[in-house]
């Protein structure tokens, strides 16, 4: 799904080195203490982001309305 893949995560350096990787949709925290960037992008890839599957809900309840109405029911 394209919309997985361009999400927008938000990425911070610990201390001593590793990664925490939280997701800006749904503001969990989806990756902690992760050793390498190549396994962050890993864990972004492999996130069902709660609240972009009820946007994808929504949106397509909205089409099918939109769809009903042009058709004239
Ligand atoms: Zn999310």
């Amino acid at each position: 799904m394209q919309v997985l893949r361009t999400a927008m995560y938000s990425r911070t350096q610990n201390e001593n080195g590793s990664f925490n990787t939280r997701c800006l949709d749904c503001f969990m925290t989806i990756g902690f203490a992760v050793e390498s960037e190549l396994e962050l992008d890993e864990i972004e890839v492999r996130h069902l982001c709660p609240e972009r599957v009820l946007s994808e809900l929504f949106r397509r309840a909205a089409e099918q309305e939109t769809l009903k109405r042009a058709a004239g029911f």
